[in-house]
């Protein structure tokens, strides 16, 4: 069976995320949306922890479930260069057993869902491992807490522990054809999260995982990400990178993007007076060191945006406002979820609702749209295409 998967969000209980971040609430937008499992984000908090204990129901060891979508454990943790890593573990009973031994090297562990560790990479690594956990590198290319923002390997980052990584988490300014220049990744699982901090449907599953596994389960996504006994991740799907905040090098301040040439020369001051932060995809090309050929495993990643996002777009609307949910709704009636209408109902099924919408959705899966990119912690926009191919905005 195909599942869908956003492995990586967070509670109410980490820095800068929404109120609404509680289990009723995202399980009940998780299934709107069409994802059939999702990370419990944040599980070290205590008041979290007791707050899954309370809402969620155990399916075998590994795997919970409420209103119909299933759950599975996991954290972000901080480490001592402020890189983020993303753990998956297997019971509540290694959930208490890591917490213990994690507690000895934070000061904000009940604090922060997302908590600091005064760890290394490598011996964050090496806990994980023998509480029997799944661990990787989180938003790997994001200018700011990420493995590529400090060192140029993992290698550095890992050390003796880095064949012991599960997988990479591309970040929402990444795909796999930009990942896939770096030749040390070639054996590594590629995940895309959502990283969402609201559960609204422009946030949670922004970015997901699709599957193929017997069971939906804890363990049969272990052997997926592994890629074990026919299990396996069959598709990213998820922004085009261009949408990200940090695709782009580009100013923190006025959000003017400027060449890695040009910012250096500047000496990373903008025009503005603020600061020019490296965007994801200049990085990636300093760290190039093959073509973007893709490994026999590497699965196809799919761009496709929100679909409110598109429902705004065609309204006008930068955002989405509330005047926009009656025909948002109109499609989640009609289908089965959001998922299912951006990837798999037939366009003239979807012309029936609204055809300007289907057109869209259509170009999208086409890879016709028009993006202006983000860069500087501004978001990219999506633009309709008013113009011919060759005149697109890159
Ligand atoms: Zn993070
Ligand atoms: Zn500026």
């Amino acid at each position: 069976m195909k599942i869908a998967v956003d492995f990586h969000l967070h509670s109410k209980y980490s820095g800068a995320t929404s109120g609404k971040m509680e289990i009723p609430v995202i399980s009940k937008e998780a299934e709107l949306k069409g994802l059939d499992f999702v990370g419990t984000a944040d599980v070290f908090h205590p008041l979290w922890l007791s707050h899954l204990k309370k809402t969620l129901e155990k399916i075998e060891e590994g795997t919970f479930e409420t209103g119909g979508v299933r759950f599975i454990i996991t954290v972000e943790v901080e480490d001592n260069r402020r890189i983020h890593h993303l753990i998956i573990l297997p019971s509540l009973s290694k959930v208490k057993e890591l917490y213990e031994e994690f507690k000895k090297y934070s000061s904000d562990i009940d604090k922060d869902g997302r908590c600091h560790l005064s760890l290394g990479g490598n011996e964050i690594v090496e806990r994980v491992k023998s509480a029997e956990g799944i661990i990787g590198p989180a938003h790997a290319f994001t200018p700011w807490t990420s493995i590529y923002a400090e060192y140029d390997s993992l290698r550095d980052c890992y050390k003796e522990y880095f064949d012991k990584i599960d997988f990479l988490e591309l970040g929402l300014s990444a795909d796999t054809d930009l990942a896939d220049y770096i030749s040390e990744l070639k054996n590594l699982t590629f995940m895309s999260n959502s990283d969402a901090h609201s559960p609204w449907p422009h946030r949670l599953g922004r970015e997901f995982n699709i599957l193929s596994v017997e069971e939906k389960t804890y363990s049969e996504i272990v052997k997926a990400i592994k890629r074990k006994n026919g299990r396996n991740f069959v598709m990213n799907v998820g922004l085009d990178p261009k949408l990200g905040k940090y695709h782009r090098t580009a100013c923190i301040k006025c959000f003017k993007i400027y060449s890695l040439e040009e910012a250096i020369n500047r000496k990373w001051r903008c025009s503005c007076g603020g600061r020019i932060k490296k965007g994801v995809y200049d990085r990636i090309m300093e760290l190039k060191d093959k073509e973007n050929n893709h490994p026999d495993h590497r699965p196809p990643y799919m761009r496709i945006a929100p679909l409110a996002e598109i429902i705004a777009l065609k309204r006008g609307c930068k955002v989405f406002t509330r005047g926009n949910t009656a025909i948002y709704e109109k499609f989640l009636q009609k289908f089965k979820n959001e998922i299912d209408v951006l990837v798999n109902v037939e366009y003239k099924e979807l012309e029936e609702i609204d055809k300007e919408i289907a057109d869209f959705i259509l170009s999208y899966r086409e890879g016709k749209i028009c993006i202006t990119p983000g860069g500087g912690g501004r978001y990219g926009s999506l633009n309709i295409m008013t113009r011919g191919l060759d005149n697109w905005i890159i």
